[in-house]
C-alpha cells in the first residue's frame, strides 16, 4: 500500500473511495461533509445517509458515491478537539483505521482522505498529521493499494511531506 499526500479538493478525487468528514448525525454540514454532499447530489447523498442510523465518533460507515467520480464515500465522525486528554487522538487513530476497513470490506483499491477534525472539529494541524500518518503506515491491507492524503492548502500539504519524511 502506498501512502500519498496531494494538494486538491476531496471531491474531485478520481479513487475507488473518498471519505467525509461527516457529524454523528450524518445529517451534513459544513466544510468538506457540505462539498461532498452538494458535489454527490444533496438529494440522494441525504436519503443513503438517513438509512444508516447515525455513525459513532470514530467509526465509519459508507454510501455510493452518485455523481461523484469517487465510487463510495466513507463517512467516518471525528472527535471535537478540547485539550487532546479526552480521547481525541485515539478517536482520530479510529477514524483511519476504521476508513481503511470499510474501503476493504468494499474491496476499494484506492482511498482518499481530507483532514479530519482539523476544520470546524478544532483538531491542531500539525498532531492530526501525525496521527493521520502514523495510523496508516501501521495498516497492511489487503486490497487497498493507494491511500491519498487530500490538503486544500499548501500547509497542510507540507505537514503530511514532513511526516511521511520529506
Ligand atoms: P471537521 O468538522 O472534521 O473539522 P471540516 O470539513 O470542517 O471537518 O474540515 C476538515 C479539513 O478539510 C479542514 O482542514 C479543511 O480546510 C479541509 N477542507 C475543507 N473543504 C475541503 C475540500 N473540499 N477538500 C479537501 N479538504 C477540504
Amino acid at each position: 500500500m502506498r501512502i500519498e499526500a496531494n494538494l486538491g479538493d476531496i471531491t474531485d478525487q478520481d479513487v475507488d473511495a473518498i471519505v467525509n468528514a461527516a457529524n454523528s448525525a450524518l445529517a451534513g454540514g459544513g466544510g468538506v461533509d457540505g462539498a461532498i454532499h452538494r458535489a454527490a447530489g444533496a438529494d440522494q447523498m441525504h436519503a443513503a445517509c438517513a438509512k444508516l442510523g447515525g455513525c459513532a465518533i470514530g467509526d465509519a460507515k459508507a454510501t455510493p458515491g452518485f455523481r461523484l467520480p469517487a465510487k463510495w464515500v466513507i463517512h467516518t465522525v471525528g472527535p471535537r478537539y478540547r485539550d487532546g486528554r479526552h480521547g481525541e487522538p485515539e478517536a482520530l487513530a479510529s477514524c483511519y483505521r476504521r476508513s481503511v476497513e470499510v474501503a476493504e470490506e468494499l474491496e476499494a483499491t484506492s482511498i482518499a482522505f481530507p483532514a479530519i477534525s482539523t476544520g470546524i472539529y478544532g483538531y491542531p494541524r500539525e498532531e492530526a498529521a501525525h496521527i493521520a500518518v502514523k495510523t496508516l503506515m501501521d495498516l497492511q491491507p489487503k486490497t487497498l493499494l493507494l491511500v491519498r492524503l487530500v490538503s486544500f492548502d499548501d500547509y497542510g500539504l507540507s505537514l503530511y511531506q514532513n511526516e511521511m519524511g520529506g
